[in-house]
């Protein structure tokens, strides 16, 4: 049985695992993201994982971007000491072994396809709803990546161009009408309070048990992904939608308001037609896209019989 090294990297953890051709995980591990020397750490975790196993063929990275595929270079925006890291020439040097990189969310929309809520889908956007708003698409069972890497920014998707600015550059996006932060921000901005330190659970709490602001908050931020969703599969045909991260984990409170507001934007059949799912992975998935992604590129099956190599 030959294996793939998945790995995730996010602002608050970095997780990898030894994962076959069917999705089953061999062994697996997670660590705390540290502040500094992150790649030191990453090394740790993939030298334990990797131990006394059977050697792997391939590397699948996910990522939380922005990144470059072009260069391979990543510089998350919750990870300040990595600017234009060159993460997949070093993953790639340290384990000796041909390496793939692709987004974070990117490799949640492709784990939830392969294992999740998405399999039978020709056409599936994955959203993953949290402190930001990250997505991505596959297209005919392949990852639709773009040139650099970037495809898939559906949080970035100006849903009101009077809007707000947005961080990146924009203006209102949806991820300033939907992510957690900013469904928090809202609502305290109209009358909700909920002492020190407020958050979305709270907020979705809350809702749930009919406070008006609190689902005022909710309904505001589910017609923007509505939006978004609408424009996105008027532009390319998207049957299925699977909505993870921990602002999905608001159950109802989301899900109900976004498919009223579904049922008003979306026009023509083929757009009403969008089912909308709830993550099955969890923060599972985007470990599994990340493995998929090394089976699906060619490198797993292209790479030479497993030898030693730098790690071990
Ligand atoms: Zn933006």
């Amino acid at each position: 049985m030959t294996h793939v090294l998945a790995i995730d990297i996010g602002g608050t953890k970095l997780a990898a695992a030894l994962v076959d051709r069917s999705g089953a995980v061999l062994r697996s591990s997670t660590v705390p993201t540290p502040r500094e020397d992150v790649f030191g750490a990453l090394t740790l975790l993939i030298t334990e994982v990797i131990a006394d196993g059977p050697a792997p063929v391939a590397v699948g990275i996910g990522c939380a971007g922005p990144l470059n595929l072009a260069s391979g270079t990543v510089s998350p925006v919750n990870i300040t000491s990595w600017r234009e890291f060159p993460l997949r020439e070093r993953v790639r040097e340290l384990t000796g072994l041909p390496t793939v990189l692709a987004g974070d969310a990117q490799c949640f929309a492709l784990g939830e396809h392969w294992l999740g809520m998405g399999g039978e889908s020709a056409s599936m956007l994955g959203i993953v709803v949290s402190t930001g708003i990250g997505g991505g698409l596959v297209i005919g069972g392949a990852p639709l990546l773009g040139p650099t890497g970037n495809a898939g920014h559906v949080g970035h998707m100006t849903v009101n161009p009077d809007g707000d600015p947005c961080p990146c550059g924009s203006r209102g996006c949806v991820e300033s009408y939907a992510s957690g932060p900013n469904l928090v921000r809202w609502a305290l901005a109209n009358g909700w309070t909920a002492g020190p330190s407020p958050d979305g659970a709270m907020l979705a709490r809350d809702a749930a048990s009919g406070h008006p602001v609190a689902r005022a908050t909710f309904e505001r931020g589910a017609r923007a992904l509505a939006a978004m969703i609408v424009s996105t599969a008027a532009a390319i045909e998207v049957t299925h939608v699977v909505i993870g991260g921990g602002v999905a984990n608001a159950g109802p409170v989301l899900f109900d308001p976004l498919e009223r507001a579904m049922d008003e934007l979306a026009g023509f059949a083929f757009v009403r037609a969008v089912e909308i799912r709830r993550s099955k992975l969890g923060v599972q998935a985007a470990l599994a896209g990340a493995a998929k992604l090394a089976w699906s590129s060619g490198v797993a099956t292209a790479a030479p019989p497993p030898g030693p190599h730098d790690a071990r």
